[in-house]
């Protein structure tokens, strides 16, 4: 599989190597399914790691940016143009109106926007945020800071000061430590990259009520949950909380890269022009794909197909002997095998059996097809699973 991973650079890795060795080269994708450089086959259960959440090369996302691109793809932020504004009333619609939305073009650099308007609201001397032990916020370093995986920290010592981790889904934890340094809480509704552990539904509502009480600021991190994929259209609906600020990327654009925050208008509007900004913000080629997969979203009501299609997915997971148990939401999964069972190596023997997926732990797979998966799709992969999992001596 890997002869043809750099064929176009004779072998030669051109890349930085942050990412390891890629086992496969894909050329091609349609839907669920994906075609590598010599012509094979793969039904695709990771989706870019729940980005292309409406499928491969969708009609109607290709359709709205090839219009957009012979329209107009930029202009400055000096000037509005109509693509940004009407996805921005959209986002806002989504999340229930009354607030206001900053795009940007990545997770990570949502999460940078969000604690900096944290930092803004808390004022000086009130500045920490407080994030969750095994979440994950992105690279950048402040985002990096916020993400509570220290291994990842070390190699890039100092950290940006002002974050504080606590044990997630503890709630002791939590009330100790949103003192009054504290400008913002920020949360996963289910912990994607750190192994897909959904917060509890106690954790979510206590974490709402002290950020009340106290005058902190509930930020919700929906980049991996967002845009349907848990069976809501953002994870925090599951719990009816009302957040302060809402931090989204991945399956916005359907593959296309935008990211963004939402904030209630109190809080959006300490931020005053010059405290943030991107060239990208609201550049009309990738806010053309974030409406197109938006419209499309709701015209599918695609938070009741991952409902759906999640509870048929789940149920036949479920039912193989060596599947200890399935956790998540929607069509966002977490598969815990057997014990003795390697995640890594059953990851490696899908792949070769055509089946994208992602060992999110040493012990767990990570499903997450397109919430467009068709149950003759879930039937085929879940026959190329099961197939795996029976050869493995355990
Ligand atoms: C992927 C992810 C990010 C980072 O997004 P990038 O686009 O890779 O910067 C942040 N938060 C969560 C919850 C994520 O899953």
């Amino acid at each position: 599989m890997t002869s043809h991973a750099f064929a176009t650079s004779g072998n030669y890795c051109p890349f930085i190597p942050v990412f390891g060795p890629p086992q496969v080269m894909f050329e091609r994708g349609s839907g669920t399914e994906l075609w590598d450089v010599d012509g094979k086959r793969y039904l695709d259960f990771l989706c870019g790691i729940a980005v292309t959440s409406l499928g491969h090369s969708n009609s109607v996302v290709t359709a709205a940016i090839a219009e957009q691109a012979a329209t107009l793809m930029h202009v400055s932020n000096f000037f509005a143009n109509p693509v940004a504004t009407e996805t921005a009333v959209l986002v806002d619609q989504l999340l229930g109106g009354g607030g206001q939305v900053f795009f940007c073009n990545s997770g990570a650099e949502a999460n940078e926007a969000a604690i900096k308007l944290a930092r803004k609201f808390g004022g000086r001397g009130r500045h920490t945020v407080v994030s969750a032990l095994g979440s994950f916020h992105g690279r950048t370093l402040a985002a990096l800071a916020a993400t509570g995986q220290p291994a990842k920290h070390e190699p890039f010592q100092p950290m940006p000061q002002g974050f504080k981790h606590v044990v997630f889904d503890d709630i002791a934890a939590l009330d100790a430590a949103v003192d009054a340094s504290v400008a913002a809480v920020l949360l996963e509704p289910v912990q994607g990259e750190g192994g897909v552990i959904p917060a509890s539904q106690e954790y979510m509502k206590f974490a709402e009520k002290i950020c009340h009480e106290r005058g902190v600021l509930l930020m919700i991190d929906e980049v991996q949950t967002g845009y349907g994929r848990t069976g809501t259209w953002f994870g925090f609906e599951h719990y009816g909380i009302s957040p302060d600020v809402v931090i989204m990327a991945k399956a916005m654009g359907n593959g296309m890269p935008i990211g963004g925050i939402w904030a209630k208008k109190e809080v959006a509007s300490v931020f005053k022009p010059g405290d943030h900004g991107s060239t990208f913000s609201g550049t009309a080629i990738a806010t053309s794909a974030a409406r197109a997969t938006i419209k499309e979203m709701q015209r599918l009501n695609a938070p009741q197909m991952a409902l759906e299609k999640g509870a048929l997915l789940t149920s036949l997971v479920q039912a193989l002997p060596q599947v200890v148990s399935v956790r998540g939401r929607g069509l966002l999964l977490g598969v815990e095998l057997a014990e003795g069972i390697d995640a890594k190596e059953i990851q490696l023997q899908l792949l070769k059996n055509g089946l994208v997926t992602n060992a999110v732990t040493g012990t767990a797979l990570r499903l997450a097809p397109p919430l467009t998966v068709t149950e003759v799709e879930i039937r085929e992969a879940v026959g190329i699973i099961a197939a795996a999992l029976a050869g493995v001596r355990s």
